[in-house]
């Protein structure tokens, strides 16, 4: 199924960017205004604002908007701060909502170079359901920026989650993958995590990020490191699995050190004690380690089901 001219949504998630705000919503008015002139995306596409519990103007600005424009600015006010992933969250099903074939998540301060999205509506027009968004190269990062999100790339595989390399939140999902990710029922949500295990077909468009238009990061390294954490715990139990390993490690040490006190009792070198004390402290640990590590397997099934994620998800039926 392809629609030759989808309703589109951008969906922006927005915390204290009342600098940045109106640079983008100009940009994006042009974007709407060009696709739907070149019969790209219909004339009835929107572009919905997320205000994350913004102390400054930020929703001030989003209602001047929406007064300016009813049908193409679209606002949705969180309460309070609920962090990024859950406010494109929300924007992403407010999209749902009013029945857009298409919604494309982007950052408010226009590093998602917004001309890539032309491409993106071009592959979900030829049959893609998701389509990413993939820097080219990470040149406006800092080294260590740099170097860390590859470790985390690579930390995340060895947890067996898989996740697309330098793709942030700008990607473009159709109607069926937005329903598909509304059954997800957690509240911590890695949409970088959930997005990839979703199926469907799928296509990346890559494109050169640039600097922020206006105001400063809101993604601080504080923050960084817990949404790192939260991408590992959220799809992972291995942590929990890697205490049974060490556990048998210990075991596997305290074995040796008994050969090796048997064999110095029986060669006449034997120091009084030591041998009985490295013994037990090796192999009652190691004993207590695997027993932590088994409850923990099971607590890792608890976690997985509560998610109560769904068991799968249709993409047609004939
Ligand atoms: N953001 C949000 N809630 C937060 C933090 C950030 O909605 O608690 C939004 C922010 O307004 C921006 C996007 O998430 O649209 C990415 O944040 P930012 O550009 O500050 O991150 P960076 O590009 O520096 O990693
Ligand atoms: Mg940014």
């Amino acid at each position: 199924m392809s629609i030759s001219t989808p309703r589109i949504a951008f969906v922006i998630p927005c915390y204290n960017e009342e600098e940045a705000l109106h640079v983008t919503a100009g940009v994006l008015r042009k974007k709407v205004e060009t696709l739907s002139a070149a019969h790209a995306i219909s004339a009835e596409s929107s572009i919905i604002f997320v205000d994350d519990g913004s102390a400054d103007a930020t929703w001030n600005e989003i209602e001047q908007l929406h007064q300016e424009a009813p049908e193409l600015f679209h606002g949705v006010k969180l309460a309070h701060n609920r962090g990024h992933q859950n406010a494109l969250f929300g924007g992403l099903m407010h999209a749902l909502d009013i029945g857009v074939d298409a919604a494309i998540s982007m950052d408010a301060d226009l590093q998602d170079d917004p001309n890539a999205a032309d491409e993106m509506i071009e592959r979900f027009r030829n049959g893609a359901e998701i389509v990413y968004g993939v820097r080219d190269s990470r040149e406006t990062d800092t080294a260590f920026k740099r170097n860390t999100a590859h470790a985390f790339y690579s930390v995340m595989r060895w947890m067996g989650t898989e996740t697309i390399p330098d793709h942030a939140d700008y990607r473009l999902m159709g109607a069926n993958a937005l329903r598909a990710l509304a059954e997800y029922g957690e509240t911590n949500l890695f949409l970088r995590g959930i997005v990839p295990s979703l199926g469907f077909r799928t296509d990346k468009v890559y494109y050169q990020r640039g600097v922020r238009v206006a105001g400063e990061s809101k993604y601080p390294l504080k923050k960084m490191i817990s949404f790192a954490i939260e991408g590992i715990t959220s799809f992972s139990v291995k942590p929990l699995s890697m205490i049974t390993g060490l556990g048998v490690l210990s075991v596997v040490v305290g074995i040796i050190m008994l050969i090796y006190t048997l064999a110095s009792v029986f060669s006449g070198h034997a120091v009084a004690g030591w041998g009985s004390m490295m013994c037990s402290l090796w192999l009652l640990g190691g004993m207590i380690l695997v027993s932590l590590g088994i409850v923990g397997e099971y607590i890792g099934k608890i976690y997985m089901e509560v998610k109560r994620r769904p068991r799968f998800i249709v993409e047609k039926t004939v």
